[in-house]
């Protein structure tokens, strides 16, 4: 185990605990994906094994100290400020077991590690649109995979978490030896004190994977777009059987010099498409969308899990964002209309399709929200003291998703989908 020390409270007594457990290393903040929100912990432990967990969370509940986890920073909105800070980067081994199709995974790990590691058995994980999100935290909130109409929601994939409770007791649950707990940290998520070491979860044969993305630039970002697009593509998806999972994403990318000239100041649509088949069966789906809409670009094609980061191409640069997802039968048209006309600070908009496997019950009770919806409409903003203030991206990102799913239809926000600071 590495302690990081910060120099405010290098003779502080739970610093001095610490160390006198575990070496202590130089001074630095964990890595993060989210940079808009920044820990600020008297003391960061990086435990290299299950016996570290354990000194950390009883050092930290002797000291009354608080208990931040930390993992790759995806979905961080409450950040450490003092107590002891676990950083799960040295928790990140993967082990496949092809015989079961299983990979044991360290809570540290990102998807990218676990893609790379079944890839040679013939085998993918069901991961979600951005290899770097952690394991755990995406399966705490109930996993939205790429193929999610095709595979179920990741969650239903756990065999396994092995964990520290809060009283530094090592467990292994599963449904046989303690449902409830199973249930809550496949949809909830883990308590206050609770840190989850590792888990096993079911992989999925690799192929046949087609997918890729269709793209069509609606204009200048600050100018009204063409709406009709984002229509045909839900009218596409009423009717599709589940093993083809699509999602639509609304970009308007600001006129910055390290964009590329075909993005640069434009309105691009993009749909993300993954069919667990084969090309010939994608083209045959495909068909009534390629006809609808004339597209710029179309790179659906034979997919290597590994490759699986071009299906949405989201940005995997550390950044400052904010937003929120709902859950809704169908996004209501004049919300689309809105999406795709609005100027103002940059939001962008994405849609997953539900439904499918995603919509049927699990084979043991969990706690995973969007199993009777439609889709999950989603709305995210960059923030930042030079650029917008967080107040003014927030209402952005209200704005777009009540035209979308407006509040009095009781709307259902998703907890793997909030990001960036809590509301003031
Ligand atoms: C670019 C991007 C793409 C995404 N794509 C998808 C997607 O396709 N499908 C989907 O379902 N979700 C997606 N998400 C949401 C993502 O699953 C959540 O943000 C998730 O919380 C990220 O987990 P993390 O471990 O990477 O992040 P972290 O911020 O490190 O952790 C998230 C939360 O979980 C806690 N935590 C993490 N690990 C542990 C642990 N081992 N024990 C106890 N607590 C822990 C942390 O304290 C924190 O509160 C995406 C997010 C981003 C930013």
């Amino acid at each position: 185990m590495t302690t990081t020390q910060h120099t405010s409270t290098t003779d502080s007594p739970l610093l001095r605990a610490l160390t006198a457990r575990v070496p202590v290393a130089g001074d630095g903040p964990a890595a993060s994906f989210q940079t808009g929100l920044t820990h600020t912990p008297d003391a960061t432990v990086v435990p290299g094994g299950v016996a570290d967990v354990v000194a950390a969370v009883e050092i930290a509940a002797r000291h009354d100290a608080p208990l931040t986890v930390h993992a790759t920073g995806h979905g961080l909105s409450v950040p450490a400020a003092g107590g002891v800070l676990l950083d799960l980067a040295g928790l990140a081994g993967v082990e496949i077991d092809a015989g079961s199709r299983t990979a044991r995974v360290g809570a540290g790990a990102s998807w990218a590690r676990v893609i790379a590691a079944a890839a040679p058995h013939g085998l993918r994980p069901p991961s979600g649109s951005a290899p770097s999100v952690g394991v755990a935290g995406y399966l705490f909130g109930g996993g939205l995979g790429l193929a999610v109409r095709s595979d179920g929601w990741a969650a239903d994939h756990v065999r396994s978490f092995e964990l520290v409770d809060a009283d530094g007791t090592v467990r292994t649950v599963d449904a046989s030896t303690d449902g409830a707990r199973f249930a809550r940290l496949r949809g909830t998520g883990p308590e206050p004190g609770e840190v989850v070491t590792a888990v096993t979860i079911g992989l999925l044969p690799a192929g046949p994977l087609t997918g890729g993305g269709l793209v069509r630039v609606l204009g200048p970002a600050d100018e009204p777009g063409d709406p009709a697009p984002l229509h045909e593509w839900v009218s596409w998806t009423a009717d599709l059987p589940t093993e083809i999972t699509s999602g639509m994403s609304v970009v308007p990318y600001p006129d910055l010099p390290f964009l590329p000239p075909h993005l640069r100041g434009r309105r691009v649509l993009r749909v993300g498409v993954t069919v667990t088949g084969t090309p010939e069966r994608a083209d045959a789906l495909l068909a009534p969308l390629r006809t609808a809409v004339r597209w710029d670009d179309d790179t659906v094609a034979p997919l290597d899990p590994r490759d699986t980061a071009r299906v949405y191409a989201e940005p995997e640069m550390p950044h400052a964002y904010l937003g929120n997802g709902v859950l809704v039968d169908t996004p209501a048209p004049a919300g689309l209309d809105r999406v795709a006309t609005r100027t103002g600070p940059m939001t962008v908009t994405g849609f997953r399709h539900l439904g499918g496997a995603a919509g049927r019950a699990g084979s043991v009770p969990d706690t995973v929200r969007g199993r009777d919806a439609g889709y999950l409409v989603s709305a995210l903003a960059p923030f930042g003291a030079d650029t917008v203030p967080a107040g003014d991206a927030r209402r952005e990102v209200d704005h777009v998703l009540d035209g979308l799913a407006p509040r009095v239809a009781a709307q259902r926000s998703h907890p793997a989908f909030r990001f960036g600071p809590a509301r003031g």
